[in-house]
Order: C-alpha cells, then sequence, then structure tokens
C-alpha cells in the first residue's frame, strides 16, 4: 500500500472537514490551526497515517442537539437549543464545559470540544474531549428563570452523561449558580450523589479548592514559565487583560500576587484602566456579585477609567492575556501590542487570537502560549475534583494550589521539549498540538478502528 506524504494527509483530511461542515468556521479554524502543524509528527509516525487518526480525530464519536423548552417569570413559554458533542474518548471520560451565550452554535460547540481533546491530553489526567451548551443567555434573566432553564436543559442532558461517560462543567455563562443548579436536576432524576458528574460545584458539596481561580492562575503560571525560560519573569511588568468573567478575574489576581501590574479589564460594553492596578475584590464585587457592566468598576475607582470604543490591546504592557472570547485579538491588534513593547501573550480564554495575529507574534519573537497548553489549569483541577470525589476526599487549597502549580509545569515542560523535537524550539503553538497528538493518536492506535 502507498500511503500520502504527510502534506497531501492533511490536505486531504482538510478538505473532507471543509465538504462536510462548510457552515461552521470556527470549527474549520481550530482544525486548520491544528492540522498545519503535524507535518513533522506525520512524517516520523506513517503508521498514524494508514490508521486514519486524523480522518477519526476530526469527527466528533456524537454529536447532540436538543430542545431546551422553560418559562419565564411572565409566564411566556421559551425555546432554545442545546448541544453536547462527545468529540474523542480515547483517553477516558468526555470533558469539557458548558457554554451559555447567545453566540454559541454548533460550529462554536464542535471547535471547543476538538481544542479540548488536545488540551486534556497535555494534562495527563486521563480525560477525553467534549464540549456543550446553548444559545440561552444568562444575563439580564432572574435566579429562577436561569434555574427553570438549567433544569429543563439538564432533563434531557441526563441521558448522555455519568460520572464514567461525559463530565460537563463550567464556561462562558456556566459559573457556581448554573452548576448547582444542573447538579441539582441531575441528582433528582437519577436519585443518585454522584458527585464526579460535574465539576465546579461548590466547594461545600463536592468542588474542588481553586477550581474557580484555576483556568485564571494557571495561565499566570504558563506565561510565567514561558518568561522564566527567556530569563525574565513578571515582577515589576504590566500586564492587560481582557475580559472580567471567571478566567479574567484570577489571571488579574495571580498577576498581582507575582509582582506584576494588571491594568485593564473588559466585557463587551467596553474597557477600565486602572494605571494603579486592577482592584481585584472591586472587580469581583462589581461583576461577580453584582453582576453589573464593567463600567460600573470605573465609576466607583477613583483614577480609573472607562472606554466604551476600542479595546483593551490599545494599552501598551509587556504582558498580554486574553480571557474573554475566541477572535478577540486580531492582526491590527496584535501590531499594536508588539509596537507597545508586548514580551508574552498567554491566552486564558479558547482561540482568542486569530491566526494571522498568532503569526506575528510567532514572527516578532513575542513568546506566545496557545489557550490548549496555557488554560488548561481549570480543566486539570477538574479532573483532581473528580479524583477527589471519588475517594470521597477533600484536599486544602494549599495543595490543591500547588498541584495545579505543578501540572502547569509540566505542560510547559512537555509543550516545550515538543517543539525542540519537531525542530522549532519556543513554538508553542507546534509544542501544543504536537504532544498532545501523539498521546491522543497513540491511544486510539492502541485500541484499534472504532
Ligand atoms: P465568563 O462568562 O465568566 O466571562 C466571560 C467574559 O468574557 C465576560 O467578561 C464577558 O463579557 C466577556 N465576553 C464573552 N463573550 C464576549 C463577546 N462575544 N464579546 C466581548 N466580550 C465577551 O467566562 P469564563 O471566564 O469562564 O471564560 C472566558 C474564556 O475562557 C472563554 O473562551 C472560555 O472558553 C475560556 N475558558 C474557560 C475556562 C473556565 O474554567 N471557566 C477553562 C478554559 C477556558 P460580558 O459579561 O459582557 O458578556
Amino acid at each position: 500500500m502507498s500511503l500520502p506524504t504527510p502534506e497531501a494527509h492533511i490536505r486531504a483530511v482538510t478538505e473532507t472537514v471543509q465538504h462536510r461542515s462548510p457552515a461552521e468556521p470556527e470549527f474549520l479554524q481550530a482544525v486548520h490551526e491544528v492540522l498545519d502543524t503535524l507535518t513533522p509528527v506525520l512524517a516520523e509516525h506513517p503508521d498514524f497515517i494508514e490508521a486514519g487518526i486524523l480522518d477519526r480525530l476530526v469527527e466528533p464519536e456524537r454529536q447532540l442537539i436538543f430542545r431546551v423548552p422553560w418559562t419565564d417569570d411572565t409566564g411566556l413559554v421559551r425555546v432554545n437549543r442545546g448541544f453536547r458533542v462527545q468529540f474523542n474518548s480515547a483517553l477516558g471520560p468526555y470533558k469539557g464545559g458548558l457554554r451559555f451565550h447567545p453566540s454559541v452554535n454548533l460550529s462554536v460547540v464542535k471547535f471547543l470540544g476538538f481544542e479540548q481533546i488536545f488540551k486534556n491530553a497535555l494534562t495527563s489526567q486521563r480525560i477525553g474531549g467534549g464540549k456543550g451548551g446553548s444559545d440561552f443567555d444568562p444575563s439580564g434573566k432572574s435566579d429562577a428563570e436561569v434555574m427553570r432553564f438549567c433544569q429543563s436543559f439538564m432533563t434531557e442532558l441526563v441521558h448522555h452523561i455519568g460520572e464514567h461517560t461525559d463530565i460537563p462543567a463550567g464556561d462562558i455563562g456556566v459559573g457556581a449558580r448554573e452548576i448547582g443548579f444542573l447538579f441539582g436536576q441531575y441528582r433528582r432524576i437519577t436519585q443518585r450523589y454522584e458527585a464526579g458528574v460535574l465539576t465546579g460545584k461548590g466547594v461545600g458539596w463536592g468542588g474542588a479548592e481553586v477550581r474557580t481561580e484555576a483556568t485564571g492562575y494557571g495561565a499566570v503560571f504558563f506565561a510565567e514559565e514561558m518568561l522564566l525560560r527567556a530569563g525574565e519573569g513578571i515582577e515589576g511588568r504590566r500586564a492587560v487583560v481582557s475580559g472580567s468573567g471567571n478566567v479574567a478575574t484570577y489571571a488579574i489576581e495571580k498577576i498581582q500576587q507575582l509582582g506584576g501590574k494588571a491594568i485593564t479589564a473588559s466585557d463587551s460594553g467596553g474597557y477600565v484602566v486602572d494605571e494603579q492596578g486592577i482592584d481585584v475584590d472591586l472587580l469581583k464585587r462589581v461583576k461577580g456579585v453584582e453582576r453589573a457592566r464593567i463600567s460600573e468598576y470605573a465609576a466607583r475607582r477613583p483614577g480609573a477609567h472607562f472606554v466604551a470604543t476600542g479595546s483593551v490591546w490599545d494599552v501598551p504592557a509587556e504582558i498580554a492575556l486574553p480571557c474573554a472570547t475566541q477572535n478577540e485579538l486580531t492582526e491590527e491588534h496584535a501590531r499594536t501590542l508588539i509596537a507597545g513593547g508586548v514580551r508574552a501573550v498567554a491566552e486564558g480564554a479558547n482561540m482568542p487570537t486569530t491566526p494571522g495575529a498568532v503569526e506575528l507574534f510567532q514572527q516578532a519573537g513575542v513568546l506566545f502560549a496557545p489557550g490548549k497548553a496555557a488554560n488548561a489549569g481549570g480543566v486539570a483541577t477538574s479532573a483532581l475534583e473528580m479524583s477527589q470525589n471519588a475517594a470521597r476526599s477533600r484536599w486544602d487549597r494549599d495543595k490543591s494550589e500547588s498541584r495545579l502549580h505543578d501540572i502547569m509545569r509540566d505542560v510547559h515542560t512537555a509543550t516545550y521539549e515538543a517543539s525542540e523535537r519537531y525542530g522549532r524550539p519556543g513554538d508553542y503553538v507546534l509544542g501544543a498540538n504536537s504532544a498532545a497528538f501523539v498521546t491522543v493518536a497513540q491511544a486510539m492506535l492502541e485500541q484499534g478502528v472504532i
């Protein structure tokens, strides 16, 4: 049998994806981003080509789309669409968050699920990749409306998840409140206290310490590792951060704890600049407790100001942490950041940097960490939550944070070493994709054609 060259194989698989999913731009972008870096791995592994690993990897094992009817506070019946994409379970049960945001559609869920396969592999925690969500918008809804929506969503999802099959968690629009409502309905329907079926639970009833903080802290730990390797550090440096949700808030907190100064935060209405360094307690109160807009932060903080146009990337800094949403940092933004002297960019969000912007950073010698490596701390800590649930144990904060720190160091080392092995030392995109791909591909190879 004569095999295609790696380049021809990657081209053929990409064309198949484009043919099958012509209207899924985010998914196609995520597939391109991974496949474009895999030539050296496939050159070393013709067995992966022969076994159709890539062909299978780009096709989810299962995709679920379902109706979610619920009643609003005025008595009106509303309908949203629910999704769960169970992408790949070669390394363990499907694991990945749920996103509730009006922009959610199958393309977005598939891009996130595809990314999740590789991210989860990098954590070494034996979890497969999946993702889900709904086009439901929790903002502006009462707690009772959010609860009724979550109960309806879980009434269908319950048939497809379980601690050994698929374990959802939070993402945009899904935090501790939503996980609580989802878990309550799961327990009610199944009549089982299966704590390991969802992660991100309240710490008083099965949640792991530091899970809330883990993604943001982890992204900063990764940025720190990159800078340390280059003989630099975080102390005394300015950081710009986008977003003001879970990931952004704790990225800002960790930057300040390590002696840096995070000076921005944003939401979909604009951004704030606070040259004294963001007051994390105020940020948590405004965005977390009151669920208010970021402009409110500036209104209450002397010296801070709110900007309704442009983006945080207009503010010069040495460290940039995109922590809001996909494709929020474009080529134009990258040029501005580079001109402003940025040294390191670590993605707290999933795919926030456009491909053109990534290329510009790499050409300019900026240390660039892709989300699948830099934001892996969240899912890694979720896996630690699953272990604690299975063992009916509970770790304290110090142990939880120190395990997170160790995992992020290991992810950095594995990623950097793979970048060296495949000929581009310091290319963390190539390193993350190839290290993760080899792990998943090897497991798929050994498990036969399924
Ligand atoms: P949150 O819902 O807590 O916060 C999201 C933040 O991003 C908010 O400030 C929100 O502003 C802003 N945002 C969302 N969508 C848009 C948009 N279309 N345009 C502008 N701003 C937007 O979500 P998380 O912090 O949990 O997630 C942020 C990112 O991190 C996502 O990419 C997610 O996939 C990724 N991630 C999250 C993990 C976690 O553990 N939570 C794990 C790994 C990755 P507004 O309130 O105005 O909508």
